[in-house]
């Protein structure tokens, strides 16, 4: 019998309920009588024939010995159709070479070089130089990738559908300029590239399709002796629909469609069922139902978590609930769920299919934190920041030596002296250093010899970060990353073991994204870098790692397009939200999403009902279904918007709101809210009471010369003085990447030294100090300073302006006369408290003598904290303060500090006149931050009062301060508007856990 002999088989219909792979199965061995091995089954995709090979073995209803029939996934179906016959097989080419193809066309039709010759080009072709192209930047390949991607991607769905396209006029108010341009010469463009690949003797996937569509007369004596099977397809492209009608009309294939059975009786189907039903209408064809529909309902659960943690723990609660997980498979919606969710399964022996995103992978991590490196690089050396994120890089910490992994301590130390440096800085000038450290701590490197540790990090930065610097064609960057590829496979041990998913990403860095570069045409182009590393991103972002499940038992793990024509007895799905079920189209601003279907292109609506059938498809043929989903909470980025339950749920929930006639509320079952007790927090404060240790840490401290930022700091808090000062606990040393007010203070203070050294014991007048020389030393000390290396460049450019600005403020300020007695002095004095003697020490940054009287000066480059006026005189504080003893119930520590804020000015003018041997009239700050006045301690008191408060009340309140110090039974912690900033903030409260609620 030849093909035109015979009819056309009726459109095989398995109930959507049934086991599909099983029916096929049935199906192929009845219409083959037995002969399997003259078969040919096409499927959508490649994961099915596992599965039917698996059934071919097992299944009893096989006779034996048979041959296996021919099983295609689509994409080589189309690929072998369209090669039917030619003698050379086209080369397929990768998405780097398709767009330096399409930059050659798109540049040739701009620019007008050397139009293509006839032989090259369809006849149709018309040819337009210097045309609407030309007013691209066409020189600008780094700008031009994006778009090649897309138009590459768009090229592909032309192709794939079976049209060509025309040029669009006038999109301009829809698109970009950029795009609207390429639009305008879409259909030049394609010609061209058209003619290049047939030329070049090249194919893509999507051309592949096209020629297939193309050489229909072929498949006849292709496929002659052999019965085609295409089964499980919905929503075929254009080139699909064209072949598959071919295929029935010319070679009688049988169409099996896994759909609502509905269909067969010509009954209203399921919606997402529709196109089955209007490829049906386009045929005309008959149907034949192959098994009658199981009666399978499925029990369905629904989880509603706040976040994929919340889904994930209540999906691991359920799985571990479930005696068996045989025919169970969790279903991935988003493939970037992997990793979390392999983290809570409670079984390690899983099996997943399931493509996943390489840009997603650690691997991709490192290559991305390696690139970010160079981009941010400057002559000083790379942002620490990222240095530290390298050098913390498992892959990288994890290498071994001599069957240890000394890397931990050696990075471990490099990280402590980044963060110590400067923003920019070269790790690579830090090894040595850091090897002998880490080696003299004698863990985990002892067993390991400096030299050859040495050469280890060596080899790492050579290939994370030199080699890098240099690379500047496609062929250089292949050849780095294979070395760094060839180190962590050298030196990575076990871990590729350990780690399979890892590994899977691995192989497929050397096996797909490698190559690409190193074969691709322009491989020895000399890019820019930006360039280079977008192509590097986007190949990643391009690829996906396939899992293949193997053995095809126990809980599978597979994303929805993987789990299409199989049938599980328990399927869990995961965030099956809107955005996923469907899922929102990514923004194409080349081509939006509503002129796609005016183009003949599939579009939203398309593959809304793709993804509706899949979702359905799963469901129907299941016994329990659980699906998890996020609502009510707003996802992070640009345009917030709430996630909500997908529109397939709604429908379910709407079903079986219908069938038991009451409304499901979350939390009532089957519609499960997830949700954990809180138990009430109260937060207490932590007092500290004193201790033998406590005493003998006070001691010691004490034993030096007692500052005034060291009692401010006991008056300010007790609590933060008590860690800061006695347990020494410092917060983690880390890069200032703000202002820098320590360095700004000393610059500020070291140019107004240096300007009034040559007036110290003169008497001088305002008119003689000069703006000009002041600003002119700010700027030399500014620009030796080491500030334009630390500050942030906005800062520095403000310090620059806004110094010299505040300087001249400053001697406009100045008295008209006054004679400079010291100049950043240094002095040390004793004072007594409760029976014993302390010195106390500081350094004064200016004494004056003005009408008689030393006058005190501090320069503050910040805010000068200043006491109440009435401090002085407050007779409640001061009798307080006289009566306090240990075992007082009144502390008058925080009334002291709220009114005196601090001690640093009184401190100093009772250091000076005591050190001195002079009384000092007064004291002040100078306010350099803004108007350079001088603003005083005392301002309306009399010369004896302020003798009175130097003789008495100051070195009251540091006895006082000293006493309370080491004498008080506890350290209670002082609340108040510095606990915004205070490190130690989580240190000075306890939690009491009441009953859960
Ligand atoms: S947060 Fe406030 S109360 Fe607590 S230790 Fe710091 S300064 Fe003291």
């Amino acid at each position: 019998m030849t093909f035109s002999d015979r009819t056309i088989p009726p459109v095989a219909i398995i109930p959507w309920q049934n086991d599909f792979l099983q029916a096929l199965l049935r199906y192929v061995t009845e219409h083959t009588d037995g002969e399997t091995g003259r078969a040919v089954i096409v499927f959508p995709h490649s994961r099915p024939r596992r599965y039917l090979l698996d059934l071919f073995r097992t299944s009893p209803d096989i006779p034996r010995p048979c041959l296996i029939p021919q099983i295609l996934p689509v994409s080589e179906f189309l690929s072998a159709v369209s090669t039917a016959g030619s003698t050379a097989q086209p080369r397929t080419i990768e998405l780097l070479d398709r767009v330096g193809l399409l930059l050659e066309c798109v540049r040739e039709l701009g620019i007008g070089e050397q139009p293509p010759s006839a032989g090259e080009m369809p006849a149709s072709a018309t040819f337009t130089p210097r045309g609407p192209l030309s007013a691209l930047p066409l020189t600008d390949a780094r700008r031009f990738f994006p778009w090649g991607m897309r138009l590459a991607a768009l090229l592909e769905d032309f192709y794939n559908q079976g049209l060509e396209p025309d040029d669009y006029h006038y999109m301009e108010g829809d698109v970009v300029d950029f795009a609207a341009r390429l639009l305008e010469q879409l259909g030049s463009i394609h010609r061209l590239y058209t003619g290049r690949l047939d030329a070049e003797n090249w194919t893509t996937p999507g051309y592949d399709a096209f020629r297939a569509a193309h050489a229909a007369d072929s498949l006849p004596a292709m496929f002659a002796g052999k019965i085609i099977f295409i089964a499980g397809f919905y929503g075929l492209t254009g080139v699909e629909k064209k072949v598959f009608t071919t295929l029935r009309s010319a070679c009688g294939a049988h169409m099996v469609l896994h759909t609502d059975p509905a269909l067969a009786a010509k009954k209203t189907v399921h919606w997402s069922c529709k196109e089955h039903e209007s490829l049906l209408e386009q045929w005309q064809a008959g149907t034949v139902l192959l098994e009658e529909p199981e009666d399978r309902h499925a029990t369905i659960e629904y989880h509603e978590g706040f976040d994929l943690h919340s889904q994930l723990d209540a999906l691991q609660k359920k799985l571990t609930q479930t005696d068996s997980l045989e025919q169970s498979a969790v279903v991935l919606p988003d493939s970037g769920m992997l990793m979390p969710l392999l983290h809570h399964l409670p079984r390690k022996d899983v099996n997943i299919s399931m493509g996943y995103p390489l840009g997603k992978s650690p691997l991709a991590q490192l290559l991305d934190t390696i690139m970010d490196l160079q981009e941010g690089r400057t002559p000083s050396g790379y942002p620490w920041r990222r240095i530290i994120d390298l050098i913390r890089h498992p892959y990288l910490k994890m290498l071994s030596l001599h069957n240890a992994r000394p890397l931990q301590q050696v990075f471990r130390h490099m990280e402590r002296s980044v963060r110590q440096g400067a923003r920019h800085t070269d790790p690579r000038n830090l090894q040595i250093e850091y090897l002998a450290e880490a080696d003299a701590t004698g863990a985990g490197t002892a067993a390991v010899d400096d030299e050859a540790l040495a050469a280890l990090v060596s080899r790492i930065f050579d290939l994370t970060l030199t080699r890098w610097e240099r690379v500047s064609t496609p062929q250089q960057l292949a050849g780095v990353l294979a070395d760094m590829c060839t180190l962590l496979l050298e030196q990575g041990a076990d871990m590729w073991k350990r780690f399979p998913v890892d590994a899977e990403c691995m192989y497929r860095l050397m096996h797909r994204v490698i190559p690409a570069l190193r074969e691709s045409t322009v491989r020895d182009a000399e890019l820019d870098s930006g360039l280079l590393y977008t192509i590097l991103r986007e190949v990643m972002n391009a690829e996906r790692v396939p899992f293949e499940a193997e053995p095809l038992t126990g809980l599978q793990v597979m994303g929805m397009l993987e789990a299409r024509l199989l049938r599980f007895r328990r399927v869990y799905v995961l965030d099956a939200t809107e955005n996923n079920l469907p899922g929102v189209p990514a923004n194409d601003p080349l081509l939006p999403e509503n002129l796609r279907g005016l183009l003949g292109l599939p579009d939203i609506r398309h593959r809304e009902r793709v993804s509706a059938y899949n979702f359905f498809r799963l469901i129907k043929g299941a016994r329990e279904v659980t699906l998890l989903y996020q609502a009510g909470t707003t996802q992070s980025g640009l345009f917030d918007e709430k996630k909500q339950r997908s529109r397939f749920l709604e429908e379910l929930i709407w079903q079986d709101e219908q069938r038991t006639g009451r409304l499901l509320q979350a939390g009532t079952p089957p519609l499960h809210a997830v949700s954990y007790s809180i138990p009430a927090i109260s937060l207490h404060d932590a007092v500290i009471p004193r201790s033998a240790t406590i005493d003998d840490r006070i001691r010691e401290l004490l034993a030096r010369p007692v500052s005034a930022t060291m009692l401010d700091s006991y008056l300010r808090c007790p609590v933060s003085f008590f860690y800061e000062r006695l347990c020494r606990i410092a917060p983690a040393e880390q890069v200032n990447e703000g202002d820098d007010h320590l360095g700004v203070g000393d610059l500020m203070h070291a140019v107004l030294q240096e300007f009034f050294t040559p007036y110290a014991g003169q008497e001088i007048t305002r008119g003689q100090l000069d703006a000009k020389a002041l600003t002119g030393l700010f700027h030399q000390r500014l620009h030796s300073s080491g500030l334009q290396d630390t500050l942030p460049y906005d800062s520095y450019c403000m310090l620059s302006v806004a110094g010299p600005e505040r300087l001249t403020r400053f001697l406009n300020n100045q008295p008209e006369t006054t004679r400079i007695l010291k100049l950043e002095e240094a002095l040390e004095a004793k004072v007594e408290a409760g029976g014993s003697t302390y010195w106390i020490a500081g350094r004064l940054d200016r004494v004056d003598e003005r009408d008689g009287c030393d006058i005190v000066l501090d320069y503050k480059t910040g805010t000068a904290r200043k006491p109440a006026q009435d401090v002085w005189k407050s007779e409640d504080l001061w009798e307080k303060i006289a009566r306090w003893h240990p075992a007082a119930e009144d502390d008058p520590l925080p009334l002291l500090s709220d009114a005196l804020r601090s001690i640093q000015l009184p401190f100093y003018l009772y250091l000076y006149a005591t050190a001195c041997g002079r009384p000092a009239g007064n004291a002040g700050w100078i306010a350099l931050r803004d108007s350079g006045k001088e603003e005083m301690l005392f301002t309306a008191a009399g010369r004896d009062e302020v003798q009175h408060a130097a003789a008495h009340q100051i070195p009251a309140i540091i006895g006082f301060l000293l006493q309370h110090m080491t004498t008080s039974s506890c350290f209670r912690p002082r609340r108040g508007k510095h606990c915004d900033w205070c490190f130690y903030a989580n240190l000075c409260t306890f939690r009491l856990e009441g009953p859960t609620g």
